[in-house]
Protein backbone atom coordinates (compact mmCIF):
# COMPACT_ATOMS: atom_id res chain seq x y z
CA UNK A 1 0.00 0.00 0.00
CA UNK A 2 2.85 2.40 0.76
CA UNK A 3 4.18 2.16 -3.22
CA UNK A 4 5.55 -1.89 -2.27
CA UNK A 5 2.45 -2.90 -3.87
CA UNK A 6 4.31 -2.14 -7.20
CA UNK A 7 7.12 -2.98 -6.72
CA UNK A 8 8.42 -6.60 -8.24
CA UNK A 9 10.91 -7.06 -5.63
CA UNK A 10 8.46 -7.41 -2.93
CA UNK A 11 6.52 -9.92 -4.79
CA UNK A 12 9.42 -11.76 -5.01
CA UNK A 13 9.88 -11.55 -1.22
CA UNK A 14 6.01 -12.46 -1.09
CA UNK A 15 6.74 -15.73 -2.97
CA UNK A 16 10.09 -16.84 -1.45
CA UNK A 17 7.96 -16.41 1.66
CA UNK A 18 5.32 -18.35 0.88
CA UNK A 19 7.30 -21.00 -0.65
CA UNK A 20 8.92 -21.52 2.49
CA UNK A 21 5.76 -21.60 4.30
CA UNK A 22 4.49 -24.61 2.18
CA UNK A 23 7.95 -26.24 2.40
CA UNK A 24 8.73 -26.08 5.49
CA UNK A 25 4.51 -26.94 6.39
CA UNK A 26 5.37 -30.08 4.43
CA UNK A 27 8.14 -31.07 6.10
CA UNK A 28 6.82 -30.32 9.61
CA UNK A 29 3.56 -32.89 9.12
CA UNK A 30 5.89 -35.76 7.43
CA UNK A 31 7.60 -37.69 9.86
CA UNK A 32 10.86 -37.71 8.19
CA UNK A 33 14.30 -38.89 10.09
CA UNK A 34 16.36 -35.77 10.63
CA UNK A 35 13.69 -33.36 11.46
CA UNK A 36 16.63 -30.48 12.17
CA UNK A 37 18.82 -30.71 9.62
CA UNK A 38 16.22 -30.78 7.31
CA UNK A 39 14.83 -27.97 8.58
CA UNK A 40 17.26 -25.70 8.60
CA UNK A 41 18.56 -26.78 5.12
CA UNK A 42 14.92 -25.94 4.00
CA UNK A 43 15.54 -22.54 5.73
CA UNK A 44 18.82 -21.48 4.88
CA UNK A 45 17.92 -22.46 0.91
CA UNK A 46 15.18 -19.84 0.96
CA UNK A 47 17.19 -18.06 3.06
CA UNK A 48 19.84 -17.51 0.70
CA UNK A 49 17.71 -16.29 -1.66
CA UNK A 50 16.40 -13.44 0.12
CA UNK A 51 19.78 -12.15 1.25
CA UNK A 52 21.23 -12.62 -2.39
CA UNK A 53 18.50 -10.84 -3.87
CA UNK A 54 19.08 -8.28 -0.94
CA UNK A 55 22.56 -8.48 -1.48
CA UNK A 56 22.08 -7.40 -5.61
CA UNK A 57 19.86 -4.99 -4.94
CA UNK A 58 21.64 -2.79 -2.42
CA UNK A 59 25.40 -3.79 -3.03
CA UNK A 60 26.04 -5.44 -0.19
CA UNK A 61 30.00 -6.81 0.46
CA UNK A 62 30.27 -10.59 0.90
CA UNK A 63 31.28 -9.94 4.61
CA UNK A 64 27.76 -8.24 5.41
CA UNK A 65 25.97 -11.45 3.34
CA UNK A 66 27.37 -13.72 5.66
CA UNK A 67 27.22 -12.02 8.86
CA UNK A 68 23.36 -11.95 7.78
CA UNK A 69 23.44 -15.60 7.12
CA UNK A 70 24.40 -16.85 10.53
CA UNK A 71 22.02 -14.63 12.31
CA UNK A 72 19.46 -15.62 10.19
CA UNK A 73 20.43 -19.61 10.79
CA UNK A 74 20.74 -18.68 14.38
CA UNK A 75 16.79 -16.99 14.49
CA UNK A 76 15.73 -20.18 12.49
CA UNK A 77 16.77 -22.67 15.48
CA UNK A 78 15.31 -20.51 17.69
CA UNK A 79 12.22 -20.79 15.56
CA UNK A 80 12.83 -24.31 15.45
CA UNK A 81 12.94 -24.95 19.18
CA UNK A 82 10.06 -22.47 19.57
CA UNK A 83 7.94 -25.22 17.22
CA UNK A 84 9.38 -28.04 18.63
CA UNK A 85 7.73 -27.17 22.49
CA UNK A 86 4.58 -26.01 20.28
CA UNK A 87 4.42 -29.67 18.84
CA UNK A 88 5.16 -31.22 22.00
CA UNK A 89 2.76 -28.86 23.56
CA UNK A 90 -0.58 -30.02 21.42
CA UNK A 91 0.38 -34.09 21.63
CA UNK A 92 0.05 -33.64 25.13
CA UNK A 93 -3.13 -31.87 24.60
CA UNK A 94 -4.36 -34.71 22.41
CA UNK A 95 -3.38 -37.56 24.41
CA UNK A 96 -5.32 -35.64 27.71
CA UNK A 97 -8.28 -35.15 25.18
CA UNK A 98 -8.15 -38.58 24.25
CA UNK A 99 -8.28 -39.84 27.88
CA UNK A 100 -10.48 -37.67 29.24
CA UNK A 101 -13.31 -38.48 26.03
CA UNK A 102 -12.48 -42.13 25.34
CA UNK A 103 -12.49 -45.49 27.37
CA UNK A 104 -9.03 -47.25 27.25
CA UNK A 105 -10.30 -50.80 27.40
CA UNK A 106 -12.89 -50.52 25.06
CA UNK A 107 -11.92 -48.09 22.85
CA UNK A 108 -15.52 -46.54 22.23
CA UNK A 109 -16.16 -43.12 23.81
CA UNK A 110 -17.24 -42.38 27.98
CA UNK A 111 -19.34 -41.29 30.07
CA UNK A 112 -17.78 -37.71 29.89
CA UNK A 113 -18.36 -37.80 25.91
CA UNK A 114 -21.77 -39.50 26.36
CA UNK A 115 -22.99 -36.50 28.58
CA UNK A 116 -21.80 -33.67 26.22
CA UNK A 117 -22.98 -35.64 23.41
CA UNK A 118 -26.84 -35.81 24.64
CA UNK A 119 -26.66 -32.33 25.66
CA UNK A 120 -26.47 -31.41 22.30
CA UNK A 121 -28.10 -33.66 20.48
CA UNK A 122 -31.04 -32.80 23.07
CA UNK A 123 -31.24 -29.00 22.11
CA UNK A 124 -30.96 -29.44 18.35
CA UNK A 125 -33.74 -32.01 17.66
CA UNK A 126 -35.82 -29.87 20.36
CA UNK A 127 -35.53 -26.64 18.53
CA UNK A 128 -35.17 -28.55 14.79
CA UNK A 129 -38.13 -30.93 15.14
CA UNK A 130 -35.45 -33.74 14.44
CA UNK A 131 -36.20 -37.21 15.87
CA UNK A 132 -33.52 -38.68 18.31
CA UNK A 133 -33.52 -41.98 19.41
CA UNK A 134 -31.37 -43.61 22.23
CA UNK A 135 -30.73 -47.29 22.99
CA UNK A 136 -28.98 -48.34 26.14
CA UNK A 137 -27.78 -51.99 26.54
CA UNK A 138 -26.74 -53.87 29.59
CA UNK A 139 -24.54 -57.41 29.18
CA UNK A 140 -26.42 -60.16 31.14
CA UNK A 141 -24.94 -62.21 34.11
CA UNK A 142 -21.70 -60.35 33.49
CA UNK A 143 -20.68 -60.84 36.93
CA UNK A 144 -20.80 -64.37 36.48
CA UNK A 145 -18.62 -64.25 34.04
CA UNK A 146 -15.86 -61.97 36.11
CA UNK A 147 -16.38 -64.44 39.33
CA UNK A 148 -15.67 -67.98 36.84
CA UNK A 149 -13.66 -66.63 34.29
CA UNK A 150 -11.92 -64.22 35.95
CA UNK A 151 -11.35 -60.52 35.94
CA UNK A 152 -9.42 -60.41 32.36
CA UNK A 153 -12.05 -62.69 30.96
CA UNK A 154 -14.50 -60.23 31.83
CA UNK A 155 -12.71 -57.58 29.95
CA UNK A 156 -11.86 -59.42 27.18
CA UNK A 157 -15.89 -59.53 26.83
CA UNK A 158 -16.47 -56.10 27.33
CA UNK A 159 -13.76 -55.20 24.24
CA UNK A 160 -15.26 -57.93 22.34
CA UNK A 161 -18.71 -56.67 22.71
CA UNK A 162 -17.88 -52.70 21.47
CA UNK A 163 -16.20 -53.65 18.63
CA UNK A 164 -19.27 -56.23 17.19
CA UNK A 165 -21.93 -53.40 18.34
CA UNK A 166 -19.63 -50.57 16.79
CA UNK A 167 -18.88 -52.61 13.61
CA UNK A 168 -23.02 -53.22 13.28
CA UNK A 169 -23.33 -49.36 13.98
CA UNK A 170 -20.84 -48.34 11.23
CA UNK A 171 -21.18 -50.43 8.44
CA UNK A 172 -25.07 -48.51 8.73
CA UNK A 173 -24.51 -44.68 9.29
CA UNK A 174 -21.20 -43.06 11.05
CA UNK A 175 -23.43 -40.65 12.95
CA UNK A 176 -24.72 -43.45 15.46
CA UNK A 177 -22.20 -43.87 18.49
CA UNK A 178 -21.77 -46.25 21.33
CA UNK A 179 -20.72 -45.04 24.55
CA UNK A 180 -19.55 -46.89 27.50
CA UNK A 181 -21.66 -44.97 29.79
CA UNK A 182 -20.51 -47.61 33.22
CA UNK A 183 -18.55 -50.57 33.76
CA UNK A 184 -21.04 -53.36 31.53
CA UNK A 185 -23.71 -50.88 29.88
CA UNK A 186 -23.49 -48.71 27.22
CA UNK A 187 -25.68 -46.39 25.21
CA UNK A 188 -26.20 -45.35 21.92
CA UNK A 189 -27.56 -42.25 20.08
CA UNK A 190 -29.35 -42.64 17.00
CA UNK A 191 -29.50 -38.71 15.78
CA UNK A 192 -32.48 -38.34 13.70
CA UNK A 193 -33.83 -41.38 13.92
CA UNK A 194 -37.06 -43.06 15.04
CA UNK A 195 -37.63 -45.87 17.49
CA UNK A 196 -38.88 -47.88 14.41
CA UNK A 197 -35.87 -46.49 11.92
CA UNK A 198 -33.71 -47.87 14.61
CA UNK A 199 -34.84 -51.05 15.74
CA UNK A 200 -33.23 -53.05 12.88
CA UNK A 201 -30.07 -51.52 13.91
CA UNK A 202 -30.94 -52.72 17.32
CA UNK A 203 -31.97 -55.93 16.65
CA UNK A 204 -28.49 -56.51 14.45
CA UNK A 205 -26.45 -55.85 17.22
CA UNK A 206 -28.31 -57.79 19.86
CA UNK A 207 -28.20 -61.07 17.70
CA UNK A 208 -24.22 -60.33 16.25
CA UNK A 209 -23.44 -60.45 20.30
CA UNK A 210 -25.87 -63.17 20.73
CA UNK A 211 -24.21 -65.40 18.57
CA UNK A 212 -20.59 -63.96 19.45
CA UNK A 213 -18.11 -66.82 20.49
CA UNK A 214 -15.20 -64.98 22.75
CA UNK A 215 -12.14 -67.27 22.67
CA UNK A 216 -10.19 -67.10 26.18
CA UNK A 217 -7.84 -69.42 27.33
CA UNK A 218 -9.53 -72.73 26.32
CA UNK A 219 -12.64 -71.78 26.83
CA UNK A 220 -15.79 -69.88 24.26
CA UNK A 221 -17.87 -67.12 26.54
CA UNK A 222 -20.83 -66.42 24.90
CA UNK A 223 -22.83 -63.41 26.54
CA UNK A 224 -26.34 -61.75 25.93
CA UNK A 225 -27.70 -58.20 26.20
CA UNK A 226 -30.46 -56.55 27.70
CA UNK A 227 -31.92 -53.60 25.43
CA UNK A 228 -33.83 -50.37 26.09
CA UNK A 229 -34.81 -47.82 23.35
CA UNK A 230 -37.06 -45.12 23.45
CA UNK A 231 -37.05 -41.68 21.63
CA UNK A 232 -37.02 -38.08 22.63
CA UNK A 233 -40.10 -36.89 23.68
CA UNK A 234 -41.35 -32.78 23.55
CA UNK A 235 -42.16 -33.45 27.51
CA UNK A 236 -38.84 -33.81 28.05
CA UNK A 237 -37.38 -31.12 30.04
CA UNK A 238 -33.98 -32.20 29.76
CA UNK A 239 -31.32 -35.15 28.36
CA UNK A 240 -32.19 -36.76 32.10
CA UNK A 241 -35.86 -37.44 31.39
CA UNK A 242 -34.88 -38.88 28.34
CA UNK A 243 -32.22 -41.05 29.76
CA UNK A 244 -34.52 -42.57 33.04
CA UNK A 245 -37.17 -43.77 29.69
CA UNK A 246 -34.71 -45.65 27.55
CA UNK A 247 -33.19 -46.93 31.35
CA UNK A 248 -36.42 -48.20 33.09
CA UNK A 249 -37.02 -49.86 29.56
CA UNK A 250 -34.30 -51.49 30.35
CA UNK A 251 -34.97 -52.36 33.75
CA UNK A 252 -38.25 -53.75 31.79
CA UNK A 253 -36.30 -56.30 29.79
CA UNK A 254 -34.15 -57.20 32.93
CA UNK A 255 -37.50 -57.56 34.70
CA UNK A 256 -38.83 -60.08 31.93
CA UNK A 257 -36.61 -62.46 32.05
CA UNK A 258 -32.76 -60.63 30.18
CA UNK A 259 -32.08 -60.80 26.48
CA UNK A 260 -34.23 -58.75 25.50
CA UNK A 261 -35.22 -55.39 23.25
CA UNK A 262 -37.54 -53.19 24.89
CA UNK A 263 -39.25 -50.69 22.82
CA UNK A 264 -41.55 -47.87 23.06
P1 LIG B 1 -27.51 -58.26 35.26
O1 LIG B 1 -27.89 -59.31 34.30
O2 LIG B 1 -28.58 -57.94 36.22
O3 LIG B 1 -26.98 -57.04 34.59
O4 LIG B 1 -26.33 -58.88 36.16
P2 LIG B 1 -24.82 -58.49 36.12
O5 LIG B 1 -24.07 -59.58 36.84
O6 LIG B 1 -24.36 -58.21 34.74
O7 LIG B 1 -24.84 -57.10 36.86
P3 LIG B 1 -24.04 -56.48 38.00
O8 LIG B 1 -24.32 -55.02 37.94
O9 LIG B 1 -24.33 -57.18 39.28
O10 LIG B 1 -22.53 -56.73 37.61
C1 LIG B 1 -21.79 -55.91 36.82
C2 LIG B 1 -20.36 -56.31 37.01
O11 LIG B 1 -19.54 -55.68 36.05
C3 LIG B 1 -19.80 -55.92 38.35
C4 LIG B 1 -18.41 -55.38 38.04
O12 LIG B 1 -17.43 -56.05 38.77
C5 LIG B 1 -18.23 -55.68 36.58
N1 LIG B 1 -17.42 -54.70 35.88
C6 LIG B 1 -17.59 -53.37 35.79
N2 LIG B 1 -16.62 -52.81 35.05
C7 LIG B 1 -15.81 -53.81 34.64
C8 LIG B 1 -14.62 -53.87 33.85
O13 LIG B 1 -14.11 -52.86 33.34
N3 LIG B 1 -14.06 -55.08 33.64
C9 LIG B 1 -14.60 -56.21 34.18
N4 LIG B 1 -14.00 -57.37 33.93
N5 LIG B 1 -15.70 -56.19 34.95
C10 LIG B 1 -16.31 -55.01 35.17
MG1 LIG C 1 -25.23 -56.61 33.66
MG1 LIG D 1 -24.99 -53.21 35.07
Amino acid sequence: MNGNVTAPLSWVFTLVFVGFYVVAYQHSIHLWRWPYPRYILVALSFGMVLWLLVKMRFHLPWVTYWIEMADYAFLATLMYGYFKIQDKDRRIKDRLFQSANWDALTHVQNYAAYDRAIGYHFSRSLIRHNNLTMAMFDIDHFKCVNDTYGHLAGDEVLKQVSSTVVDVLKAKDEQIVLYRTGGEEFNVIFPGYTVAQAQPLVQEFFDRVKALRIPYNDVELNVTISVGVSSLHRTDHNPLDFYKRVDSHLYRSKKMGRQQITLE
